[in-house]
């Protein structure tokens, strides 16, 4: 059952499919030209790609492997459950054609797979790739998701992610109008923005064509420009109380497009990696803190979003 305050992700699966589906993250080997030198080297400022792999994800395994392992730890305990392969560590459109497609098909010709989720960034999708992508969505379920992270490009120049927002909304219009689910990522908080500014966001990606939207909460990881910057320069950041990002989330909900699905709000990496802010709480539980707040304010998503 869904929730009366905003569209969750299960309502798109349930769109879809008579049953449960679970996404199972790949990691398919692939790099980032913001890493090898094409964009830039060091990255995005906020960037270890290890911070966002399950353990299951080992760099060198194939996909087919992994699938097996992701798969069997959910099919002891739901047999009749099918499942999403998201290719999620890295820049997943950025290779030779043919090898993406193959690592695609080899995903979706896995038992009990019956869709694809692909991460990557707005300047990485080649025309001739998203006509494959265009086919393949009449064949089964699909979702790219692009990471925008922000909407101003003096942070999208300040945390280094070597394209713009103008990218991000030319990436997301084409392959919408490709017929194409298309989903925007955005980390809340980063350097140099102001509340105001990220509430804004909402009104600006409530434009686009999009089906789906992640929010991530900034976190600082080890070992990455950013933890050095906030050593630093500590000013420069606002990282959020628990109880201050949720009123942050519902008033970001408040001026989304009630179209939406809004996917996620938090992630969490791993407590290793984490320098801050350590939250100490499951997925499942914040969402619940979440729902709580939306209610304690009989507030929903899209309530102040205009056309
Ligand atoms: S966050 Fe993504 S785009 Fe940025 S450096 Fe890491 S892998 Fe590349």
């Amino acid at each position: 059952m869904q929730n009366k305050y905003y569209r969750e992700f299960g309502e798109l699966l349930y769109r879809h499919f008579p049953y449960k589906v679970q996404k199972i993250s790949i990691n398919a080997g692939f790099t980032c030209p913001n890493r090898d030198g094409l964009k830039a080297v060091g990255g995005c400022t906020y960037c270890n790609n290890q911070s966002f792999s399950p353990g299951y994800s080992g760099k060198q395994r194939s996909v087919t492997d992994q699938l097996t392992d992701g798969i069997a730890f959910f099919s002891r305990k739901y047999p009749e459950m099918k499942y999403l392969a998201y290719f999620q560590s890295y820049t997943n459109t950025y290779d030779d054609i043919d090898k993406l497609i193959a690592l695609y098909e080899e995903a979706l010709s896995y038992p009990n797979v019956v869709g694809l989720i692909i991460g990557t960034r707005p300047d990485c999708m080649p025309d001739d790739l998203l006509d494959y992508f265009s086919d393949l969505s009449k064949r089964t379920f699909l979702i790219i998701e692009y990471g925008l992270e922000s909407t101003l490009d003096s942070t999208l120049e300040f945390i280094n992610r070597g394209h713009t927002y103008a990218e991000s909304v030319e990436a997301i219009n084409k392959t919408a109008s490709k017929g194409i689910y298309t989903g925007a990522h955005l980390i809340l908080g980063l350097p140099h923005e102001s509340r105001e500014q990220v509430l804004a966001h909402a009104d600006k990606i409530s434009k686009l064509p999009l089906t789906t939207v992640k929010l991530h909460q900034l976190q600082l990881i080890k070992g990455t420009v950013m933890a050095k910057q906030y050593r630093e320069n500590p000013e420069w950041f606002n990282l959020f109380e628990v109880d201050e990002y949720i009123d942050l989330i519902v008033d970001f909900a408040e001026r989304l497009n009630p179209e939406f699905i809004l996917e996620r709000f938090v992630s969490q990496s791993p407590k290793e990696l984490l320098i801050a802010p350590d939250w100490g709480l499951k997925n499942f539980e914040f969402t619940a803190k979440v729902l709580k707040r939306f209610a304690e304010r009989e507030t929903f998503q899209g309530r102040l979003f205009k056309e």
